[in-house]
């Protein structure tokens, strides 16, 4: 009799041993648990709870540490894009989906606007990136309102119960069958969804939602980081193009769009220190319109400024596009030679008086032709300076008009 008591405490103590045993294992996160309790033992019933907790806890430890994983990995980018493309190769470990995508919601809260969206087969991508909705009336709104992540089973069903939904239609053409919507929400506020979707029915029943919402809560936050930068790097970008702008109206004349003074002397400058470098000749001619002052006098301001955008356009016409043309002043332009041969200079400057003499002449009683004179300087690049070279054509040009005007000389010398 004694002994059968001996053997019942024995296993009470037993039981017990493991019992608290398991309970410090727990307590060091040590979730390998086993129990030899046999099933008709008081204790059997606590250890099941155990083993059920230690499960639970080391797939929640586990979802951590990968979620740490993660954010590491998206703390690497920086504009939306790259977030969101290291969110889609990363987020694959831990969720089944063929596609991503993120939609962000537009300042005034009224529309939704996909920004990204990533495909296992790009190909054949139907809902891509602009794609814009309202989000009045959009079943979205209860996403938003319940702050729960939305599990659709089976895309089909859902778009013969609203079949007016154009989103779901393109997913389903695009072969996706099931989704999960995560809502993002960046201090409270909600920004956006991000939207996982399969090609399998049912892939995310069941799914463990908490999951789900904490991972949407670790990429709102870098979302958000994200869209500063991508504003910052906007801003910037818009900024680059519009000094660039300024740069580019600096730099041309606004009546003929070709370089002005500045600019085109700034290039001769350039091109003669080169042509020193490169020990070669460098080459300018001074076109100036003959008797422009008749055209003003005759047909009025408005007219003289339509005949010099002709006469610069036909210059322009004349000479190769990578040939610089600036506008010297009033109605003189300085074309800078870019291989001055003597060949090459007397069939351009031929171009040129061929050019402008096709300019249709002005209407008068005795239609007025327009013509331009033109002086040429070509000199070795190491003997001259600008003024120099800008004299000696600005002498030849005198010379033409001289020569009775509509003709070209060349400085010699
Ligand atoms: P030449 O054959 O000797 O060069 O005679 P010209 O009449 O062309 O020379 P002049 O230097 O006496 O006159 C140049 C004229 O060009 C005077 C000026 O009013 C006119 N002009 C200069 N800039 C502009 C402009 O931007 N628009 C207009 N409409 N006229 C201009
Ligand atoms: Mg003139
Ligand atoms: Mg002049």
């Amino acid at each position: 009799m004694v002994s059968v008591w001996l053997i019942l405490v024995l296993e009470f103590l037993l039981s017990y041993e493991q019992v608290v045993y398991a309970l410090k294992q727990l307590q060091n996160e040590h979730f390998s648990i086993a129990f030899d309790i046999p099933p008709d033992d008081p204790f059997s019933g606590v250890a099941q709870e155990i083993l059920t907790l230690a499960a639970s806890y080391a797939k929640r430890i586990e979802l951590f540490a990968k979620i740490h994983s993660l954010s590491a990995e998206l703390s690497k980018g920086v504009l939306l894009e790259d977030v969101l493309s290291r969110a889609y190769q990363a987020f694959r470990t831990v969720i089944p989906y063929s596609r991503l995508a993120c939609a962000l919601i537009s300042e005034d809260g009224a529309s939704l606007q996909l920004v990204w969206a990533h495909s296992s087969n790009p190909g054949n991508m139907r809902l891509t990136k602009g794609f814009q909705a309202a989000l009045a009336n959009s079943s979205l709104l209860q996403i938003l309102a319940d702050g729960e992540p939305r599990i659709i089973n089976d895309l089909a069903v859902y778009l013969k119960r609203k079949p007016d939904s154009t989103s779901t239609r393109l997913m389903l053409a695009e072969g996706i069958r099931s989704s999960l919507t995560c809502p993002l929400v960046v201090d409270g506020k909600p920004v956006g969804f991000l939207f996982f979707s399969s090609k399998r029915r049912n892939t995310y029943q069941g799914a463990h939602l908490d999951s789900f919402k904490r991972i949407a809560q670790l990429i709102s936050i870098y979302i958000d980081k994200s869209r500063l930068y991508q504003d910052i790097h906007d801003q910037n970008r818009t900024l680059q193009s519009t000094q660039e702008d300024l740069r580019q109206k600096s730099m041309h004349d606004t009546l003929t769009g070709l370089y002005n003074r500045g600019a085109i002397l700034d290039l001769v400058q350039n091109a003669i220190h080169q042509a020193a470098l490169d020990e070669t000749r460098v080459g300018i001619m001074m076109i100036d319109v003959d008797y422009f002052k008749r055209v003003n006098d005759i047909f009025g301001h408005l007219a003289g400024d339509e005949a010099l955008r002709n006469v610069a356009h036909a210059i322009r016409s004349a000479v190769r596009d990578y040939d610089r043309v600036g506008r010297y002043g009033g109605e003189e332009f300085l074309l800078l030679l870019s291989a001055p041969s003597d060949a090459a200079v007397d069939a351009i400057a031929a171009r040129i008086h061929e050019k402008v003499g096709e300019i249709a002449p002005l209407p008068a009683t005795r239609p007025v032709h327009l013509s331009v004179s033109i002086g040429i300087a070509v000199k070795a690049a190491r003997d001259v300076d600008i003024d120099q070279l800008i004299e000696a054509a600005d002498n030849a040009l005198y010379r033409a008009k001289e020569a009775g005007r509509g003709c070209s000389i060349r400085h010699d010398g």
